[in-house]
């Protein structure tokens, strides 16, 4: 039975974006050439039981912004871990330094997938909509609670992040590629609308929007489509961190399962970490130490006790 209380969540308002090659060191994302094809695999059997697409793959522009950040790009294109992912050096823009061509990319629609999930769980009758609370047979419970069950305290310390999220219309921006650039992205949805994100902020882990993140991604949209927008919405969220954007599953002392701290990078990392969960529950396979909840447990106990 899947149980949601639906009031907020991190999937709701997020991206969806799968960008394989990431941040300012230009780095792949955590073993993203296991689990990218595992999570597509699984999108494309989604999008076959509820009828409806959710996977939109997209080349992912990636732009630089100083001389600093173009160096450094530059020096990884030839990293082994790196060549593969790249498409190629492509003119910049207008006031860009540099601008490299990335494959592999695109987004989830993460409402699609989640109102089509939803609907299928409800027509077999496995869907409730409510509360969980621990006082329930916590045995048979695989809490899934994203931030909320972090900020509760429950698998230690957390480095959850809120995130501020911009829908736009835009007329003339380039929709066939993701724009990441200027300490952000750009991601299109078709129809002259963009997502534009994000902030990052780990003092107020509300998921109230605000004029400071509004004015932060205006900024990044301005910088990467340029021209005038008119925002549609403005979201806010927590992401739900343990340590950077690497997920954890495994059982709990008090009885029950989790799985959680899938970070930034839910689209990419929950549907590989979901299998190994369901081998590990059904056939008693247990998956690698480093995403068992069990062993990270007891490595930040010890340095707590430190
Ligand atoms: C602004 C922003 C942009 C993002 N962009 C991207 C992106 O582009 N790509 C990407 O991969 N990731 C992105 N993320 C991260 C992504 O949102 C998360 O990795 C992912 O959504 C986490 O999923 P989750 O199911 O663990 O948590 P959630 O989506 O938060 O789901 C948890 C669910 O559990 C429910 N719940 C909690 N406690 C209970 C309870 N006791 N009883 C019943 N229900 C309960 C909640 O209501 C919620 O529905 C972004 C996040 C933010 C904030």
């Amino acid at each position: 039975m899947l149980v949601d209380r639906g009031a907020g969540g991190s999937s709701r308002v997020a991206a969806g974006m799968v960008n394989p090659i990431t941040g300012k060191n230009f780095e792949p994302s955590w073993r993203i050439a296991e689990f990218l094809p595992e999570a597509l695999e699984f999108y494309a059997a989604v999008e076959k039981q509820i009828g409806r697409q959710v996977w939109y793959p997209f080349p992912v522009l990636r732009l630089a912004g100083s001389d600093k950040e173009w160096r450094k790009i530059v020096s990884k294109l030839d990293s082994p871990d790196v060549v593969p992912w790249i498409a190629g050096e492509v003119p910049a823009p207008d006031g860009w330094v540099g601008a490299v061509e990335v494959g592999g990319g695109g987004r989830l629609d993460t409402r699609t997938f989640m109102d089509g999930s939803r609907e299928f769980f409800e027509e077999l009758g496995c869907y409730r909509s409510g509360e969980v609370s621990l006082a329930e047979d916590s045995r048979n419970v695989i809490w899934c609670e994203g931030a909320a069950g972090l900020m509760a305290g429950r698998y230690g310390p957390h480095r959850c992040a809120k995130g501020e999220i911009l829908t736009l219309r835009a007329a003339g921006w380039d929709e066939t590629r993701i724009r990441i650039g200027a300490g952000g992205w750009l991601v299109p949805q078709g129809g002259g609308v963009f997502k534009a994100g994000s902030t990052y902020e780990w003092d107020e882990l509300d998921e109230l929007p605000t004029e400071k993140g509004r004015a932060r991604v205006e900024e990044i949209a301005s910088r990467l489509g340029g021209g005038v927008f008119e925002v549609i919405a403005h979201e806010a969220g927590v992401r739900p961190i343990l340590r950077r954007s690497e997920p954890l599953i495994g059982p709990l002392d008090g009885g029950g399962w989790m799985f959680n701290a899938l970070g930034s990078k839910g689209s990419l990392y929950a549907p590989g970490m979901a299998g190994r969960l369901a081998r590990w529950l059904l056939d008693g396979v247990e998956p690698e130490l480093e995403v068992d909840f069990r062993v990270f447990r007891a490595q930040t106990l010890r340095d707590e006790s430190r």
